[in-house]
């Protein structure tokens, strides 16, 4: 089995900014909410069970999973967050199965944003890495790139696990706040011990 790492951060913590600089080394990339997506897209593996489970008004016209409609309806129902995981997750996790199999490279990053939420997560990957960064710049940059209210970044992160429970799930931990240590050299710094970490345990 591949060498896995979990890259997992709070919204707005910039995951997709650091799994880009890890790609640059030639690291295979898994997007877990990329995959969501597309199982979620016009002809996407889950529609049909979508359709069955929640009805006809949660597709839109192209076929696609009505998004506003859905997170409207799961946002504060956990039973329907429930029943709309059941479908997803086993189908997220088959194509993650099958994107990992055919990934080159010494390891590969399964990009999970609740990773920490998640029950079963922590135990598929070897190490777990958080991007790391203050509540307040996860608001400032999420209002600035979705044109969201501060209330409404505080809706979702309060649904989220907190920093310090990120924290203390994390083997390793990339600062990017704004004024801190710059990220290139934090990740050349990661994927050379990641590198040593795979050479120890026998990988490629
Ligand atoms: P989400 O969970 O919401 O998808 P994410 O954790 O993947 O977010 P990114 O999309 O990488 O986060 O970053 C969020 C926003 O902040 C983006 O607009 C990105 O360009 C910006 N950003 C991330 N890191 C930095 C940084 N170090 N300096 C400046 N801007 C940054």
């Amino acid at each position: 089995m591949t060498y896995a790492i979990g890259l997992t951060g709070g919204i707005g913590s910039g995951k997709t900014t650091v799994a880009n600089l890890f790609a640059t080394h030639g690291i295979t990339i898994i997007d877990t909410d990329a995959i969501a997506h597309g199982i979620t897209a016009p002809g996407g593996a889950a529609m049909p069970a979508i359709r069955r489970e929640f009805g006809d008004a949660f597709v839109a016209p192209d076929g696609s999973l009505d998004r506003a409609r859905m997170r409207e309806a799961v946002f504060t129902d956990d039973a329907a967050k429930a029943r709309l995981e059941a479908i997803t997750h086993p189908l997220i996790r088959t194509e993650c199965e099958r994107a990992a199999a055919e990934a080159e490279g010494p390891y590969l990053i399964f990009v999970v944003p609740l990773l920490v939420e998640s029950g079963t997560w922590k135990t598929r990957v070897q190490r777990v890495l958080v991007v790391d960064c203050t509540e307040e710049t996860q608001i400032a940059r999420v209002m600035s790139r979705n044109r969201f209210t501060r209330e409404q970044v505080q809706a979702i992160m309060a649904r989220q696990a907190s920093r310090a429970q990120r924290l203390a799930a994390a083997d390793d931990v990339i600062d990017n706040d704004v004024h801190d240590a710059p990220l290139a050299p934090q990740v050349d710094r990661l994927h050379a011990a990641y590198l040593q970490l795979v050479r120890q345990t026998g990988g490629e």
